[in-house]
């Protein structure tokens, strides 16, 4: 399968932020490997913009070790990196100040599409959104790309929307969650809306529960105390995950456009029901291997903090009343690995008496790694021994079905920049799907905390802790093995 790059209309793009780790690790690396694949035109224009004092010179050959640390060799070419070097520029400006505001003016073009990617502390986006129209750099076409978090709780998600909506309107507002730009979790919508197959059985009447995983195996050894202030539900469930259980339970929106699919997305969190005390388990991981524990790695022997998270959530509309949607996420646990899993219901009747032998279809996606799917079928066991049953995956992985093309699927990053360039918002959060997810995760913190509720313990390097184990358990349910 040949690979389709579409070039994008030339563009000047602004990186606030332009010299810190987002920036280095995957904004200039997404933009370089686009440049290489021929889709942003060589006369477009990529500007950084941070408080170190740095000429042009200086920026690109900060770009140049980015590229050399994080695009694989393969992609890496001397001229195409001098040619996209060449695209780049730096201006040394304070958020906060009034210096270098007149010379960014200078370097972006009006005539051409105009981004402004806010890789900053949230703490920032207001001073920069006032100052891009205070020295007439930002117009009415203008796009800002702001990066998680998005507030921690209701009240500051309010308070950030309203700061940039004295200065954007929602339609040039680009709210990143990089789970969305995953080959997946676009294949999600694909795989329900452009399939007979699956949709019909979609629902609670042939879905018995859904699984959606997020496991990583780091620790938040030398973040501790960034992390510590967050916890896995302000930082994986209220977003991330939030918007994978959104793609698998929305009804199909009208047409595949940004505000259809927004709404559709919309109206799920607001079916959410609160989360129970009783559905929620809180772990930290404890010390071993010669490693610290959370307790440790967050300098705070008294945090409360949950590195671990596993809950139950039910959606009260028609598709869904009665199928439990259960979510984990956690960190230093056994393997890397990001998975929805869609478990069917038993068939009505079996007309075959290898009742040990059967199992649930269960339709696995794959986030990471090996991005795909996995239809678990039943089917006769070979041989002569009679009529036994036994459960095989119907196994696509992305990478080998697509050969070439596949194996050079685009980092998220990549694909959302190109959006933004393009104007389409689907893979975006509107302001307020942000405050709906908020305003359900908000009780459920507020409910810990009032209860004073301690995470459990458990090993780095497992599963998570026990109680995890309980909650699907006690509905006759399993979770699913957490390895890569
Ligand atoms: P970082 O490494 O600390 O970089 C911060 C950047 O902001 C630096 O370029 C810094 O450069 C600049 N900066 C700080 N104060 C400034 C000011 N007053 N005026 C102008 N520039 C200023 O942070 P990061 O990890 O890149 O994260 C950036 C944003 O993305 C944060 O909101 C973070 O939560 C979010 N994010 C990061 C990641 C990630 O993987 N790193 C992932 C998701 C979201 P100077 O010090 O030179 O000014």
């Amino acid at each position: 399968m040949v690979s389709r790059v579409i070039p994008v209309e030339p563009f000047d793009l602004v990186v606030f932020g332009g010299t810190g780790d987002l920036a280095q690790r995957k904004i200039i690396p997404g933009l370089y490997r686009r440049f290489w694949a021929g889709q942003i035109p060589a006369d477009s224009v990529i500007i950084g913009a941070a408080r170190s004092g740095m000429d042009d010179d200086g920026y690109r050959a900060l770009a140049r070790a980015a590229i050399d640390e994080f695009v694989t060799a393969d992609k890496r070419d001397v001229a195409v990196i001098d040619a996209f070097l060449a695209t780049l520029g730096y201006v040394a400006i304070d958020a906060k100040g009034t210096g270098g505001w007149d010379a960014l003016k200078g370097r972006v073009r009006k005539n051409v599409v105009q981004a402004f990617y806010f890789s900053v502390a949230p703490s920032l986006f207001g001073d920069i959104a006032e100052r891009l129209h205070a020295h007439d750099i930002a117009g009415p076409n203008s796009r800002i790309v702001v990066e998680k978090p998005f507030g921690r709780d209701l009240a500051s998600a309010q308070a950030l929307n309203g700061v940039l909506a004295k200065h954007f309107n929602e339609a040039q507002i680009y709210r990143i969650d990089h789970y969305l730009g995953k080959e997946t979790v676009q294949n999600l919508m694909a795989v329900r809306f452009a399939n007979m197959l699956f949709e019909p059985l979609w629902k609670a009447e042939y879905i018995d529960h859904v699984q959606i995983t997020v496991a990583e195996t780091v620790s938040v050894d030398g973040r501790g105390a960034y992390y510590d202030k967050s916890g896995a539900m302000r930082d994986m469930v209220q977003n991330h995950m939030m918007q994978l259980l959104c793609l698998i339970a929305m009804e199909p929106p009208y047409h595949f456009d940004p505000d259809a699919v927004r709404d559709e997305k919309l109206k799920v969190i607001r079916a959410l029901d609160p989360v129970k005390p009783e559905d929620i388990v809180r772990g930290q991981y404890l010390a071993g291997d010669g490693q610290g524990g959370y307790l440790a790695h967050a300098e705070n022997k008294d945090s409360k903090t949950e590195s671990y998270i596993a809950l139950k959530v039910n959606i009260s509309n028609w598709r869904w009343k009665g199928t439990p949607f259960y979510l984990r996420t956690g960190k230093h646990l056994r393997a890397r690995t990001s998975e929805i899993a869609i478990t069917f219901r038993a068939p009505p009747h079996s007309i075959f008496d290898d009742a040990d032998g059967w199992r649930e279809n269960v339709l696995v996606i794959r986030l990471q790694p090996n991005e795909g799917m996995n239809l678990m079928v039943m089917i006769k066991e070979p041989g002569p021994g009679g009529m036994r049953l036994t459960q095989v995956p119907l196994d696509m992985s992305f990478a080998e079905a697509l050969g070439e093309e596949g194996a050079d699927i685009p980092d998220a990053y990549e694909r959302l920049i190109m959006d933004v360039i393009r104007g389409n918002q689907t893979l975006f959060m509107r302001g307020d799907e942000v405050e709906a997810a908020w305003r359900w995760t908000d009780p459920i913190i507020q409910g810990w905390e009032a209860r004073g509720d301690k995470p459990k313990g458990y090993d780095a390097g497992s599963s998570g802790p026990e109680d995890a184990l309980m909650l699907m358990h006690r509905d006759g349910r399993r979770w699913r093995e957490i390895r890569e």
